[in-house]
């Protein structure tokens, strides 16, 4: 019972880390435990430990560490990739044998389905892809794609290491070195960025892998389940009983005892049965597989919002200013929108001097260039503007006067006030990743 109990309590252990390290990160947890605990394990506690050793050896310990740390953190690396289709092909490999002679010909054919899959997506979502890399070939094409929202993304901004004008949704990765087509995330995982052209194979990975761990657990039961019966009728005498009710709350104490003590004989017997390869495997995907599935539904939850990971967290920061009451939306003029712009109002002279010289009066709309018209249904009417003192602002930057109607700006305080341009409702955005 000792083993199960510390099999049990270990496997929990690496479910509740691997949720710290999968959703810490995320917005939504920002001001929650989970939010808390991911900067104690990935900031405080190296920090401290690194403080400790400057303390006593000079340093000495983490210098030689921090250069494998930062390598394995800042460049690009297979060694979590490895570890994750190495812990599916092992626990297949331990699984699938044991179990193979007991199943029915439908569980086999699902076996062979279901199997592959991870490997094929986790291989879509880390291979090159030019839809989802800006380069200076596609740049012209990928500046059409979405347009710029004057709350998240403004245009004229040049990436420092790419060298050209940033396009709309797109973030530079320090990792890929590279800028990302709507950039959602790095994603360890798959040793890739995850954005327009493979954010879609990421849906895929996570829906395949949540079925395949659950599927897994199920196999375990479904295989052991007969011997494992036989054995446990030689045990429910034992452990029968009956909460007994309105009694007092000490023995509701007793009552969880017992309960945890059935489950685990209960898992014990599986164990017995089916040892490591069946029963133990079959445990960890029980507890494991609401990962991949709880990021799905988080993923499914930033399409319903119309956002990439990357911009939840901007809209997370935008949120905290609101809530501050720094925050005033004004409208855009309407000549300045490409849709309302008569043709050939559009062609400004945007030779630029050097940046040494004042900036001249800005055009009303930026150049062709820097702004192109692009496909996307929507334009944005609106731009959010912070200010520090919380009055509203009296002077404006110039690439937000271009645009703005200076006389529209009032406090905002809720976010669901603003407009999101990016936001096609769940199935269109759904639709426009499925097809991207
Ligand atoms: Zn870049
Ligand atoms: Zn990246």
């Amino acid at each position: 019972m000792t083993v199960v109990r510390a099999i049990i309590g270990f496997t929990v252990a690496v479910s509740v880390l691997t949720f710290i390290a999968f959703f810490g990160r995320t917005p939504a947890f920002r001001n929650t435990p989970i939010g808390f605990c991911h900067r104690l394990l990935v900031h405080r506690i190296p920090s401290a430990l690194r403080a400790l050793d400057v303390f006593l050896t000079n340093g000495r310990i983490t210098s030689g560490g921090s250069r494998l740390g930062h390598h394995l953190m800042n460049e690009k690396h297979p060694v979590v990739m490895i570890f994750f289709l190495g812990l599916i092909t092992v626990s297949a490999s331990l699984l699938v044998p044991t179990v193979w002679n007991l199943l029915p010909f439908h569980h086999k054919l699902l076996v062979a389905i279901l199997l592959p899959q991870p490997y094929y997506f986790t291989y879509l979502c880390a291979k090159r892809n030019p839809e989802t890399v800006v380069t200076e070939m596609n740049h012209a094409a990928h500046m059409r794609h979405y347009p710029y929202d004057r709350i998240l993304f403004y245009p004229g901004n040049v990436c420092r290491t790419c060298k050209f004008n940033k396009p709309a949704r797109s973030k530079h990765c320090s990792v890929c070195k590279a800028c990302v087509s709507r950039a959602d995330h790095h994603c360890v995982w798959v040793n890739n960025c995850l954005g327009r052209g493979n954010h879609k194979w990421f849906l895929t990975l996570l829906l395949s892998t949540a079925i395949l761990l659950a599927y897994g657990a199920y196999l375990a039961y479904f295989a052991l389940s007969p011997k494992v019966h036989k054995q446990y009728a030689r045990y429910e005498s034992w452990y029968r009983f009956k909460p007994s009710p309105g009694s007092n709350p000490s023995s509701w104490t007793t009552y969880g005892e017992k309960k945890l003590h059935y489950f685990l004989t209960y898992v014990s017997i599986y164990i017995d049965a089916g040892g490591i390869s069946a029963a133990g495997v079959g445990l960890l995907a029980l507890l494991t597989w609401p990962l991949p599935l709880g990021l799905l539904i988080y993923h499914l939850y930033l399409i319903y919002a119309g956002m990439t990971t990357n911009e939840s967290s901007k809209w997370a920061d935008w949120a905290d200013e609101i809530a501050d009451g720094k925050v005033f939306l004004g409208k855009r003029k309407p000549e300045t929108m490409r849709d309302y712009r008569p043709r050939g109002a559009d062609l400004h002279d945007s030779t630029q001097s050097s940046s040494a010289t004042p900036i001249p009066t800005p055009p009303e709309t930026p150049p062709e260039e820097e702004e192109p018209p692009t496909t996307w249904p929507l334009e944005s009417r609106h731009i959010l503007v912070r200010t520090t003192n919380g009055q509203p602002p009296t002077k404006l930057p110039p690439r937000i006067k271009s645009v703005a109607d200076k006389e529209s700006f009032e406090r905002v305080w809720d976010l669901a006030a603003v407009e999101n341009v990016y936001d096609l409702g769940f199935w269109d955005t759904l639709l426009e990743i499925l097809l991207h």
